[in-house]
């Protein structure tokens, strides 16, 4: 057996191209030159002390950007989706209750995550954007006795950013854990995992955190640390073992990749995602366009949802703007498809002069797109 009979392929000859867009869709978004200047440096070994200073660096800046001081808390190796499974695969045990919300995509991805390992899923649908009373939640949380209840800060599937105070409470109240997604709000809008009392929280590297793709910060508290390391069964995954992940992040007691924050601090990344957002709303009026989030403090300031303008195709409009404007914009995600189109502007891309682009492209589309019906 000494000859290959597959030949290289010529692809692999060929220098890597890849072309310049504009990432205005719900992320990934584009990263300063500062973030890809970090990703030409150096490989080192993974159990070099210098990694562990680089993740030890990490972690602080997690536990800055969630507003915590828990011990347990590091980025996973992976997209959004990993923290997600981390999070449910970690402290839900087969057979036991848990309690999801569903206003939009997420909420039914944790859900079908969760009945994969056998958790015995209640969800509370909503139409896409719908919002949940802290009273609603008590009752369903007093029915259903879940260890654990899901919400989704920014539920981009939707455009929504719901708000979280007051869960927090209710879950410690019935002995529940309160696990939130912030994949892609973190940055953009205030969240404060230890003053709300959230016991779990991820985020995603690629969106306001301006990253690249593929790493997930989670942090968990005392008591998800108390309901993970108390099973009695050991978790579905290997790779998504708290126990081993811990001991590599150094959390468990024992001694302690590169993302940077393009922001100078939180409350400055939350304010012009605000000042965007609102600059971005007024054009998007302007052109005679609906926003999908008709109340202003629930829209997710990373992520702006727009109903499809009666007459016009989306998927036309989106393709003449990705071919006239090398601009990704989508369209909806799950129950969301066909509703709207999603627009995010965030991190990095959140500037007015951003805006400006997406509203020009949007109005280039509205006139030269064929308009169907009256
Ligand atoms: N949750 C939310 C709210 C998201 O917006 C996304 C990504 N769009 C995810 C989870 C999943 O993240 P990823 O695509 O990085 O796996």
């Amino acid at each position: 057996m000494s000859s290959v009979s597959i030949p290289p392929p010529e692809c692999m000859l060929r220098p890597l191209e890849v072309p310049v867009r504009y990432l205005f869709g719900p992320g990934p978004s584009n990263v300063p030159p500062r973030v890809l200047a970090a990703g030409s440096k150096p490989i080192i070994g993974h159990l070099h002390p210098e990694m562990y200073e680089i993740m030890n660096d990490i972690k602080k800046g997690i536990q800055y950007a969630f507003q915590t001081e828990n011990n347990m808390t590091i980025s996973m190796s992976g997209s959004g989706h990993a923290a997600m499974e981390c999070a449910v695969f970690n402290v839900v045990e087969p057979g036991e209750s848990v309690l999801i919300t569903v206003n939009g995509i997420w909420g039914e991805r944790v859900a079908e995550i969760a009945e994969r390992l056998g958790a015995n899923v209640h969800r509370l649908v909503k139409a896409p954007g719908g919002c949940y009373t802290n009273k609603e939640i008590e009752q369903a949380i007093e029915k259903h006795k879940p260890v654990l209840f899901f919400l989704a800060h920014g539920e981009s599937s939707a455009g929504l950013c719901h708000p979280v105070d007051g869960f927090g409470d209710i879950c410690r109240k019935h002995n529940c854990l309160f696990l939130v997604d912030t994949v892609a709000s973190l940055g953009a809008a205030p969240i404060f995992m230890d003053k709300q009392k959230i016991d779990i929280l991820y985020t995603g590297s690629q969106k306001a955190l301006n990253a690249p793709p593929g790493t997930a910060p989670i942090s968990f508290n005392d008591r998800a640390c108390n309901k993970m390391f108390n099973r009695k069964t050991k978790p579905v995954s290997y790779l998504f073992d708290m126990t081993h992940l811990s001991n590599y992040w150094g959390c468990d007691g024992s001694p302690t990749r590169g993302y940077v924050l393009y922001f100078f601090g939180l409350e400055e990344s939350w304010r012009k995602h605000k000042e965007v957002a609102a600059y971005f709303y007024k054009g998007l009026e302007d052109l005679g366009l609906k926003l999908f989030i008709p109340d202003k403090e629930l829209r997710l300031p990373s992520v702006t949802t727009i109903c499809i303008p009666e007459g016009y195709e989306w998927r036309e409009m989106l393709t003449y703007i990705m071919k006239n404007h090398q601009m990704e914009i989508t369209g909806g995600l799950g129950p969301s498809v066909g509703m709207v189109m999603r627009i995010g502007l965030m991190g990095y891309n959140c500037e007015k002069t951003n805006a400006d682009k997406a509203l020009h492209a949007l109005a280039d589309a509205l006139k030269n797109c064929k308009k169907s019906k009256a």
